[in-house]
């Protein structure tokens, strides 16, 4: 299994590091936004805007094709082989040896939805990893 890369590690100490900034930014956005109704729609327009920029600096594409080509066909989690045949939707018949994609660092938490943090993994697997951490 390749593992993360320091720049990486770095990135999310840091993303950590500036969790209780970014609530304490939040509170004063709210605040702001209460205090300045008419402004509403502008900030809006202007969020959303900054959205989506982050968006593209935050999220890279990647296909199903570059994540096996990457890390193999072997779940990370099991370390058994996917069956890269089956059906990747949950609750379709034997969903459960398809491919899913993994997040080292969850989506809910932050984490990123690019190759680095994805990891190829079992639907079942998955599945019970994601209950174990809830
Ligand atoms: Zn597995």
């Amino acid at each position: 299994m390749k593992r993360p890369s320091p720049e990486y590690n770095e990135y999310l100490r840091e993303w950590r590091r500036t969790r209780l900034d970014r609530e304490a930014e939040r509170a004063r956005v709210k605040k702001w936004r209460d205090e300045n109704p008419s402004k509403e729609r502008e900030r809006t327009l202007r969020n959303s805007r900054l959205r989506k920029q982050l968006k593209r600096q935050t999220s890279e594409a990647y296909t199903v094709a570059q994540l096996v080509e990457t890390y193999g066909s072997l779940c990370y989690l099991c370390g058994e082989e996917i069956d890269l045949t089956a059906p990747r939707k949950t609750g379709t018949p034997g969903w459960e040896r398809g491919l899913h994609v993994d997040h080292l660092v969850s989506i809910t938490e932050g984490g990123p939805d690019n190759l680095e943090n994805a990891r190829p993994s079992h639907g079942k697997c998955n599945l019970k990893k994601g209950r174990r951490s809830t």
